[in-house]
């Protein structure tokens, strides 16, 4: 069976749950072969034999960490030259679809980014035009190099015990061109990452710049928490926080809208969620139009009494 390559995402170590997603998806196309580049390959693979990698190829260069991306897409250059792959899977981050590009100029190859959904060929699927199109392709020259979005696929485990290959590789002077010279992790909120979590709970212009019913609820789910840009334009919520066609794009297994209208803009990031709850008080607002469930009411009571319902269980 052909190998497939799927790059790691992680932070030193702690595998996120994006690359269990793409482990899962590699196994539909072939023998999944994880590139660990970073330190700490060691603690990242009970997580990466969990989903069924059959082998782990680390990068420990540390020059590799100490700059941005062009290294890295070297790096997987010399390595898919190596193992010659029939694909290449991404995490869809911003990071990762810029090592994609770059990979795909070296390797000649199509590129594919943010698919929602790979099957064997392999063919992907793309929500585009902010979500009104699903479209289907196939890249048709070189090694596929595919960016596929969080919660393309629910992680299958598939236990092995991978063995660990240390890879040298060379990078380029001319791939040194913009070093790393501060990096210190958001603080943290206790909550899920927002485009990972399989819960989120987003509050717009309606939550008046309260957002604590909205924090409530999430943490009683144990979800992320989400904004719309007129709760982010308003200072309400942090902009790392909004979610849509210019924040992020989300698809969690239930997502709730609280005090958000339901634009378009607001949609192209969320409407891909598998269950969609919407609390609004004016029934006419357009975000009904797309729900599953809809509470017509005021957040600040609906949202609290469904905190404490869900606290009582
Ligand atoms: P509003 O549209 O003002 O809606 C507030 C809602 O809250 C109303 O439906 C109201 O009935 C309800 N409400 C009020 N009080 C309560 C209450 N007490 N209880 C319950 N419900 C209540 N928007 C995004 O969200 N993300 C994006 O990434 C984004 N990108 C954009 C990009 C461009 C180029 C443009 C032009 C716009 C973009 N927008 C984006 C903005 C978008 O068009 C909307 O303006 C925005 O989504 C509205 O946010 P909202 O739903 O919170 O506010």
């Amino acid at each position: 069976m052909a190998n497939v390559l799927v790059l790691v995402d992680h932070t030193g170590g702690k595998v996120r749950k994006t690359t269990a997603e793409l482990l899962t998806i590699a196994r539909r196309l072939g023998e999944p072969v994880a590139v660990y580049i970073g330190d700490g390959v060691q603690d990242a693979l009970p997580a990466l034999g969990q989903y069924g990698a059959t082998k782990v190829i680390a990068l420990t260069d540390p020059e590799l960490s100490q700059y941005l991306v062009a290294p890295k897409a070297e790096a997987l250059q010399q390595v898919a030259a190596k193992v010659e792959p029939s694909a290449i899977l991404i995490s869809s981050s911003a990071e990762g679809k810029e090592i994609a590009a770059r990979l795909a100029v070296k390797l000649e190859s199509g590129l594919i980014t943010d698919a929602v959904d790979v099957q064997e060929g392999p063919v992907t699927t793309q929500s585009v035009f902010a979500g009104n199109y699903t479209v289907k392709a196939k890249i048709t020259h070189g090694t596929p190099v595919i960016t596929v979005k969080p919660n393309a696929a629910t992680p299958e485990a598939a236990e092995t015990s991978p063995e660990v290959e240390e890879f040298d590789v060379s990078i380029s002077d001319a791939a040194k061109t913009a070093r790393i010279t501060d990096s210190k992790p958001r603080e943290a909120t206790g909550r899920p990452e927002l485009t990972e979590a399989a819960i989120i709970v987003s509050g717009g212009r309606g939550t008046g710049g309260d957002f604590g019913p909205v924090e409530a609820f999430a943490d009683s789910l144990g979800a992320a928490v989400g904004a719309s840009r007129a709760a982010v334009d308003s200072g309400w919520y942090p902009h790392a926080y909004q979610v849509g066609q210019t924040g992020k794009t989300v698809s969690p297994q239930l997502y709730v809208a609280a005090g958000i209208s339901g634009a378009i803009q607001h949609r192209a990031g969320m409407q891909t969620s598998k269950t969609i709850v919407a609390i609004n008080k004016d029934e006419e607002a357009p975000i009904f139009e797309l729900v599953d469930f809809g509470v017509v009411g005021d957040l600040h009571k609906v949202l609290p009494a469904a905190t404490e319902d869900v606290t009582k269980r």
